[in-house]
């Protein structure tokens, strides 16, 4: 099995495993999708990377050279950003409870966009802004009462959420006070995102007529970010709607809005996170001891929950194949299990694998999304390494955690 031309036993034999595998080819097809087919006649468009899905500084290069925006949740993510030379005109600072240090690091360094998710960070802002006597440009996060989870959506549905702002409610309205008389808080737009994996579009397109409905208040075009959370393709129970038709589709319920509302807007913006990075990314490991239990027979590898917790997490399903042995009869259903000291350390449970042997390679298919973004240390695990595939060559973008570093900061 090849990754970007590059042989996969090679890469076990040059960076060990468990090992995070990204084809930067596949990714930059996806953000080349996105980029040719996200845009209208009508108004601006921007691609922002959500780059939570997976963060380090070589990732962050490849936004750069494609030419897309980022959008970080916290100080590390915006601080490596900034490592990695991305020009922070173009981030996008997300968070519902942003710290007085963030706020100050985002401003001190010129963050291009702060999304303001309640009034307290909003009068907050605008306290930290006007003592630094600089400007910010805001989006305002809303909670637009759609809520969609995988195949399903719900308007009107979700109104507890921890994320975003009422639309109508006092808070609403105090902030609408403050974004129209400050001298420091320049006002954009709305952001909306309702959920991660959907796959039925009339999500967003019900969410983009809220904010519609929203601009109404405003006598100048504003800024509507959607979000992210474009679905992909884990198993062949997710059928993902390609990137193109998903960009062609927002554009053009949005310009439908504008002709249909007369409401003009400024830019439409999309976050998607993991459609780029999903896909690209495996993790391989190596087989060691196999074991049979009387109903079950399980492969146990060299990783788990610790490189990859969306099993235990949230019964996150995934697809498996053998290196060398893919064309053998897939006549064993097993139970792919970690080494972690945790019954619910299973990475995949019933799968339908030929026979392995100790020492065989193990590859896990689209965890380049929440999969080394989610890693964790338990039981004292090593972060396994990150390596780029690119046009036949390999690179390592994260190497992997020594056993000193891993007590570096212990006392
Ligand atoms: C997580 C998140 C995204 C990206 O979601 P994906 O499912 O990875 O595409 C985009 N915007 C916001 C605000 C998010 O929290």
């Amino acid at each position: 099995m090849e990754i970007a031309g590059v042989d996969v036993k090679d890469l076990k034999n040059e960076y060990g495993t468990p090992l995070y595998i990204y084809d930067v080819n596949h990714i930059k097809n996806i953000m080349s999708l996105y980029k040719n087919n996200f845009k209208s006649e009508m108004f601006e468009t921007e691609i922002e990377y959500a780059s939570k899905a997976f963060n380090c500084k070589e990732m962050i290069r490849v936004v750069k050279e494609m030419g897309l925006s980022l959008d970080v949740v916290s100080l590390g993510e915006m601080y490596t950003a900034i490592k990695a030379g991305f020009d922070p005109k173009h981030i996008f600072f997300h968070g519902n409870n942003k710290s007085l240090e963030e706020i100050n690091y985002a401003l001190d360094n010129n963050i291009g966009t702060v999304v303001v998710d309640n009034l307290d960070e909003l009068k907050v802002l605008e306290e930290v802004s006007k003592s630094k006597n600089k400007v910010v440009n805001i989006v305002i996060r809303m909670n637009v009462g759609v809520s969609a989870h995988t195949h399903k959506f719900i308007v009107t549905a979700h109104v507890d959420s921890k994320f975003g702002v009422l639309y109508g409610s006092d808070d609403y309205k105090e902030m609408k006070k403050i974004i129209d008389n400050s001298k420091n808080i320049k006002f954009l737009g709305f952001h909306s995102h309702i959920g991660s994996q959907i796959f039925d579009l009339s999500a967003f397109n019900a969410s983009i007529d809220k904010l519609f409905e929203m601009a109404k208040d405003f006598n100048y075009p504003l800024v509507m970010n959607i979000g992210g959370g474009y679905g992909v393709h884990y198993t062949n129970e997710d059928s993902p709607i390609p990137f193109d038709i998903v960009s062609k589709t927002l554009i053009k319920t949005a310009e439908d809005a504008v002709r249909r509302t007369g409401i003009k807007i400024k830019k439409l913006a999309i976050e998607p996170g993991r459609s780029i990075v999903g896909e690209a990314g495996y993790t391989l490991y190596t087989i060691g001891f196999t074991k049979k239990t009387p109903n079950k027979e399980y492969y146990f590898i060299d990783g788990g929950m610790t490189d990859n917790i969306r099993p235990a997490l949230y019964q996150a399903k995934y697809d498996a194949e053998i290196i060398g042995k893919e064309n053998e009869a897939h006549n064993h259903k097993v139970t792919i299990a970690g080494k972690c000291c945790e019954s619910g350390d299973l990475i995949i449970e019933d799968i339908n694998l030929p026979e392995a042997k100790s020492g065989d390679l193990l590859i896990t298919y689209t965890t380049g999304a929440y999969g080394y973004s989610m890693s964790s240390n338990y039981n004292k695990a090593l972060t396994p390494a990150v390596v780029f595939v690119e046009d036949g060559k390999s690179r390592i973008a994260i190497k992997r955690m020594t056993l000193d570093e891993l007590i570096e900061r212990e006392v």
